[in-house]
């Protein structure tokens, strides 16, 4: 058992091998275990649902500042429920698994688990509204969705159970009202990202190729990977009034006339974890954010035979003082330093303090940070501000250097040979392109990558590929 321990610590070099690094560190810190016998389904693990719990918990507060209600619907759809929009059938009917018995009985109705609950809403949304006063209508849920995937499953980022779905569905009287909830969607999920995760992202329009499936467009959140693949980390849908249509949602308005409701619907998974995971750990381990680390501080007395009692005393008294204001742990096992610095730092807690015999001499306590190792020494007495600032300073510090990392992956290329060049060394390709699709697929093919999205608006630029005036930047790269 301890060879098998030790081994474990051995961590693939991030730089070397970083998907093979992942695997590893999802597992060594506790976040999942991979070895449930079904296959893209993971048992996660009570240090990984702390992470998800703080997560969920951040975006719900500003979902419902926001003004979406939570709710909870069931996990099965009528089969029939799912064929009622007919893009969103196509889009979805690979990878939907099917209930047809229960017990020894075959179903009348057959079921399916839901993919992602437009089709299970929307027939109650129908019910709910009937008038202008019921608008705007907006939910969110945070459920487990289930898709057959077929290609290579990776914990937390495709998986057959995609657990911790957070997803909100709103209905509003016009294509106005529902462009603002775009834009609010979308500043809820940047705010999200950047000051909870410290993650740098670009926000796409998808092609309409890549568009969600009965959405009018698809706005989405990219990450870039270490390995320089894109991973959608949150979308955004303006569903227009397609799936209104199919399901009859409608109002009386103002005038007394009848009208169909605009609706859109946003969600983020565990990606977002992912995501903090690749970006921010290094080779000794995970690096958390202080917003959402299930512990913030660990305090690590250093017990000496002949001062243990006192050792173990102040320490415990920092705890007492500390653990009103923040997520702190007392890590008083009897076990050899070492082992205990090993643990915590590859957990990623953002700052250990060590609790010595020289500490107690000079009233002061030795903290580091794990972001960069830095050791600070300071007066016992004005811990709890230091703190707390220390913990602020690491979460800017974080997104600082993750932004850094960014933008070196993305390269403005002028030309196909240029592009090309940014994919091989595992880059994103910044190009300027006229908005024709076949363009698109021309680029693709001659740089080997995918055409992940677009969106600023730019003038006096010429499209890579057929020197038509270019409106966009589109970027190309990997995706997982
Ligand atoms: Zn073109």
């Amino acid at each position: 058992m301890k060879d098998e321990k030790e081994k474990s610590y051995a961590l693939t070099e991030k730089k070397e091998n970083f998907s093979e690094w992942y695997n590893q560190i999802v597992r060594i810190t506790g976040i999942i275990d991979h070895r449930y016998p079904v296959k893209g389904c993971e048992v996660l693990m009570p240090f990984g649902i702390e992470l998800l719990d703080n997560i969920t918990e951040k975006l719900e507060k500003m979902l419902k500042d926001n003004g979406n209600k939570k709710v909870l619907f069931p996990l099965f759809i009528p089969e029939s429920f799912l064929r009622k929009e007919s893009e969103h059938i196509k889009g979805f009917e690979e990878e939907v698994y099917h209930v047809t018995h229960a017990g020894k009985n075959k179903l009348m109705e057959p079921l399916i688990i839901r993919p992602t609950s437009e089709t299970a809403m929307y027939p109650m949304f129908s019910l709910w509204i009937r008038s202008h006063k019921d608008l705007p209508l907006k939910i969110f849920q945070t459920v487990s969705v289930f898709r057959y995937e077929t290609k290579m499953t990776k914990p937390l980022v495709r998986m057959r159970e995609v657990m911790f779905f957070n997803e909100s569905h709103t209905a509003h009287k016009n294509w106005e009202d529902a462009e603002t909830e775009v834009k609010n969607a979308a500043k809820i999920y940047s705010d999200h990202f950047a000051n909870n995760l410290a993650i740098p992202f670009i926000i796409n329009k998808r092609p309409i190729t890549d568009t969600f499936p009965g959405a009018v467009y698809t706005k989405a959140f990219d990450a870039i990977m270490p390995d320089g693949k894109s991973m959608q980390i949150g979308t955004v849908h303006n569903l227009g009034d397609n799936f209104s249509k199919a399901f009859n949602i409608e109002y009386i308005d103002e005038n007394e006339e009848k009208k169909h409701v605009i609706q859109t619907c946003y969600g983020i998974s565990t990606r977002a974890l992912a995501a903090v995971i690749a970006i921010h750990g290094d080779d000794k381990g995970l690096v958390l954010p202080p917003q959402i680390a299930p512990v913030q501080i660990v305090i690590i007395p250093v017990i000496f035979q002949k001062e243990k009692n006192r050792i173990l005393h102040e320490s415990q008294s920092l705890y007492n003082k500390l653990k009103k204001n923040f997520r702190v742990h007392l890590d008083d096992r009897d076990q050899p330093i070492g082992s205990k610095f090993y643990d915590w730092e590859i957990k990623g807690i953002p700052l250990r303090i060590v609790i010595g015999p020289k500490e107690i001499e000079k009233n002061v306590i030795t903290i580091t940070r794990r972001l960069d190792n830095e050791k600070l020494t300071i007066d016992e007495k004005n811990v709890g501000k230091f703190i707390e600032n220390l913990l602020e300073n690491i979460q800017h510090d974080m997104l600082r250097k993750a932004q850094e990392y960014h933008k070196d992956k993305i390269i403005h290329a002028s030309d196909k040979g240029e592009a090309k060049q940014a994919v091989e060394e595992k880059k994103f390709a910044a190009v300027s392109w006229c908005e024709s699709m076949e363009c698109a697929e021309t680029i693709e093919k001659e740089i080997d990558a995918s055409f992940i999205g677009y969106n600023s608006k730019q003038q006096d630029a010429k499209c890579i590929n057929c020197k038509k005036a270019a409106e966009h930047i589109a970027y190309l790269g990997r995706k997982y």
